[in-house]
């Protein structure tokens, strides 16, 4: 059905510059190599109990190294898992995480196995809102599983996903074997990926580790975040995601405290895609503002290709309009022009960019 509804889901597959710069997404949507998850539940550890947050990092570090050694020559056929694995100590230094909650970059220290909330509102377990075959994502990744759960690290006054971050809606908890069943029949049904993505990831990294380590199928792993993860939750990250989906939404730091109520924004996300990018396959989504393609989308776009490369997939998005409390702000009351389209589109290249989606 994906075939019909969306024929730019196939063409893909033919392109050179999709391919080249998400080749191990490629591989594994193709079943021609093992998911990272896959890879990091083969890496044995030896004790994981009654260690300290310090002897588990160690441990961990120590664990990458054999990881990224395993990797390269992994092959589907011929994988043994072990117990406790590299996967289980990921998942129990992020619940240690949660204990003073460090897992993005408001670092509020509370408590979430206790019960306490911080900005992201975010419990224990993952509260689903919805997760269906997304169409309408890039057509690389067409069809995605997507899993939409509630909350997120931002308050975006434009946000189009408003009553998934910000908690208008219920959702349902849902344990990660429930979740992981879900996502096995999806691959079994052609789903190329499991895309995770909310509101926001980052604050269900403790439940996510538990739903990878539960799968039985193969699938990419996409991280569909704000990029405002913790340098602690990007280690993490590392050996468990395919493909980073990583917005890149503001230029400057005042734009971004101002719109999103976000500090600190430029170093935190500049840092992690660079992480990103030495950690798996990155796609980097641009959401152009009204108004902001000088203060935010030319310097975004200028470090990209300095800094990551010119060959970086990007989608640079036009599909604006206003949401939620976008009336606050004059510039947010509108879409895009015409003619702004065809500027950003101008700067991108410019900035030297050669791998752009529109
Ligand atoms: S994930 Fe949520 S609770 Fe944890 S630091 Fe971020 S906003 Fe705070």
């Amino acid at each position: 059905m994906w075939k019909v509804i969306r024929p730019d889901a196939v063409k893909v597959l033919y392109d050179t510059k999709a391919r080249a710069s998400l080749s191990h997404y490629f591989s594994v949507m193709e079943n021609k190599k093992p998911a990272k998850f896959m890879v990091s539940r083969t890496i044995e550890v030896e004790k994981i109990k009654g260690l300290n947050l310090e002897e588990l990092w160690k441990l961990h570090e120590e664990k990458m190294r054999e990881f990224k050694e395993v990797e390269e020559i992994a092959s589907l056929t011929k994988l043994k898992e072990r117990s406790p694995s590299l996967l289980d100590l990921k998942i129990e230094i992020a619940e240690k995480l949660m204990e003073s909650c460090i897992l993005c970059e408001h670092r509020c220290r509370v408590n979430r196995m206790a019960g306490q909330r911080g900005i992201c509102k975010a419990g224990k377990e993952l509260v689903v809102s919805s997760m269906f075959d997304h169409y309408g994502e890039e057509a690389e990744l067409v069809p995605s599983f997507t899993v939409f759960t509630l909350g997120c690290s931002f308050k975006c006054l434009h946000c189009q996903n408003y009553s998934i971050s910000q908690w208008l809606e219920k959702g349902e908890e849902m344990s990660p074997e429930k979740v992981a069943d879900n996502v096995d029949q999806a691959r079994r049904n052609g789903s190329r990926n499991l895309n995770c993505v909310g509101g926001n990831p980052d604050q269900y990294l403790y439940s996510w580790l538990r739903v990878f380590s539960k799968l039985k199928e193969n699938i990419p792993v996409v991280w569909n975040s704000n990029a405002y993860y913790s340098y602690e939750q990007s280690l993490l990250l590392d050996g468990v995601v395919d493909l980073y989906l990583l917005d890149f939404k503001y230029g400057n730091d005042k734009c971004a405290y101002e719109i999103s109520g976000i500090k600190n924004y430029t170093i935190v996300v500049k840092r992690n895609h660079l992480k990103a990018k030495e950690s798996g396959d990155l796609l980097i989504r641009i959401l152009v503002l009204p108004s902001h393609l000088y203060c935010c989308l030319k310097p975004i776009v200028e470090w990209i290709s300095e800094n990551l490369g010119e060959n970086t997939r990007i989608n640079l998005m036009w599909q604006y309009y206003p949401a939620w409390r976008a009336w606050e702000r004059e510039e947010l009351r509108r879409r895009l022009t015409q003619e702004e389209m065809k500027e950003s589109l101008k700067i991108a290249k410019e900035a030297g960019l050669k791998n752009i989606i529109t």
